[in-house]
């Protein structure tokens, strides 16, 4: 489609010569034959419902009648035999991975941003542009429905060991199953049992929450999963269980599952520059954190997803208090300031004092919330792709509506490796090694694999340097691209076990009663 025969719900862009977006007003310069400028069609009819489905049309594939089939033929069989046979779980699986890779074939393409930083980052994600930012019901319902299905089985007991490790690889898991392994934190660290929650409503308090998280590239479902599953990973690493109450870790592993709720991808500069509801209704005060936490608590509201609805008014009161301060403590405007706190008290750090613990679980969420690279290099790296289409979405935006941009988003400015290498030094490295003097034994569960993250990026920064600086030098130019810094091999990783999930996970033991089955006490094996 070219520009001439734009409709009128088509998204146009102009570019100048060197491929940058600008905006038109009445400032622009008028173009000349040298210095043309290029008026392209970046979103087509906009207006309209389709998810990202065009390309599969394009290749002839009716994947909506190919999933209405595989949807009749489920219950065909399962009203036949009364049990779903693991060929239909295959089936599905199949189907879904192949939706998602279509509707991330544009996402995909971000992988390669680096390596041709010049071609690469001035094209737009149709998909993104056009995917409906809430969850369809049909969307929801097919997860939902699988997760129940799925919850009557027994988890492996090396899934178990696996979830509690922050090498875990949150991208061989699917929504419905991470939901799962979600309600096992709680059984696993025996809240159902010491705080009484049924196992239907924790399984709507999970489901609400999955409704909640958008379609967006990065502050999704996922990424509640995976820093919950840090956070997880944080209290047994640092046996948190021994030193603190039942209830203030129950605290923050809920604050975790609920921090990005309905995240809508434009983030708290945006809010504000474009006064936004969220803007106006908090007053610009951390409008997405104090969000984020009223749909928490809109969702607890409901008597039958109120996990915490057997406790005392007491105990309730103590873990809404401490769910706000967990979640607007994610507001990373205030880094520094709850940094600065808990370098205060650590060197008297007392377990039994009420603000150093508040402190501690503000610095634990927060350190979740941000740990992606502390984590083997092939799952941080595709997180850093999300975070920057993120960012360039948002961007885009803001260019086309006036808006000031942060550079830090700008397709235009951002370097892969040096917004990396800034972000560890200044930010991570700072926060993690605090927490380090707290538990030492994170120093090479956290801090180690972060260093080398460090040293991958900083060595990406270095060759291109070494490569503008040659081409600087010589006409020829040594064109040296971040292609040719190597990637650590995968050998020097952290060892991580990948079971294969999908056997293991429905290695289905027979028996249904899961109420019985799902709540195990955490003072086995696991605890020294
Ligand atoms: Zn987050």
């Amino acid at each position: 489609l070219s520009a001439a025969e734009a409709g009128p719900h088509d998204i146009l862009k102009l570019y100048n010569t060197k491929g940058s977006i600008i905006n038109i007003s009445p400032n622009l310069e008028a173009n000349t034959l040298q210095t043309r400028y290029k008026l392209e069609v970046v979103a087509v009819d906009c207006k309209s419902e389709v998810i990202g489905l065009d390309l599969a049309a394009a290749l002839g594939i009716d994947l909506c009648a190919m999933e209405k089939r595989l949807q009749e033929l489920e219950k065909k069989v399962l009203g036949m035999t009364g049990a779903m046979p693991s060929i239909v779980y295959e089936m599905r699986n199949r189907v879904e991975t192949f939706r998602e890779k279509l509707e991330s074939v544009e996402h995909l393409s971000w992988l390669g941003l680096f390596k041709e930083l010049t071609e690469g980052t001035d094209k737009l994600s149709h998909f993104y542009h056009n995917r409906p930012l809430r969850k369809s019901e049909e969307e929801c319902q097919q997860v939902l429905e699988k997760y129940l299905q799925m919850s009557t089985l027994e988890v492996t007991k090396d899934v178990k060991q696996y979830l509690k490790t922050p090498t875990f690889n949150n991208w061989y898991w699917e929504d419905a199953e991470m939901m799962v392994l979600l309600q096992l934190m709680y059984t696993d660290l025996d809240f159902t049992t010491k705080f009484n929650i049924e196992m239907e409503v924790l399984q709507q308090f999970l489901s609400d929450v999955y409704r909640h998280y958008n379609n967006i590239p990065f502050h999704n479902f996922k990424h509640c999963f995976c820093v919950t599953q840090m956070m997880y990973g944080l209290i047994w690493l640092t046996d948190l269980q021994s030193n603190m109450d039942d209830i203030d870790i129950l605290t923050m592993l809920t604050s975790a599952i609920c921090h990005d709720l309905d995240h809508t991808g434009y983030n708290n500069a945006y809010q504000i520059n474009a006064r936004t509801e969220l803007a106006l209704r908090y007053n610009d005060i951390s409008p997405l954190e104090n969000h984020h936490c009223a749909v928490a608590f809109e969702i607890l509201e409901k008597p039958g997803s109120n996990i915490f609805r057997n406790l005392t008014t007491e105990q309730y009161k103590r873990i809404r208090e401490g769910m706000i301060k967990c979640i607007l403590a994610t507001d990373m405007t205030r880094h520094n300031d709850i940094l600065n706190r808990f370098r205060a008290i650590l060197p008297v750090f007392d377990f039994n004092n009420k603000e150093h613990k508040d402190i501690l679980t503000m610095i634990i969420i927060k350190v979740s919330d941000i740990s992606n690279e502390a984590r083997p290099m092939d799952v941080a790296e595709p997180w850093l792709d999300c975070l920057l289409q993120e960012f360039f979405n948002q961007s885009d935006k803001e260019k086309l509506e006036g808006l000031p941009v942060s550079p830090f988003m700008d397709r235009d400015k951002v370097r892969k490796s040096s917004s990396q290498t800034g972000f560890i030094r200044f930010v991570l490295l700072p926060l993690f090694i605090e927490l380090a003097n707290l538990f030492p034994n994170l120093e090479q569960h956290l801090i180690d694999p972060v260093r080398k993250a460090l040293d991958y990026y900083t060595e990406m920064e270095n060759a291109l340097e070494m490569g503008k600086q040659s081409q600087a030098g010589s006409e020829k130019g040594a064109k040296v691209s971040e292609k040719d810094t190597e990637k650590p091999k995968s050998g020097e990783q952290p060892e991580h076990k990948k079971p294969e999930k999908a056997t293991q996970l429905r290695a289905v033991t027979g028996s249904v009663s899961h109420k019985a089955k799902a709540v195990r006490s955490p003072q086995n094996s696991d605890k020294k």
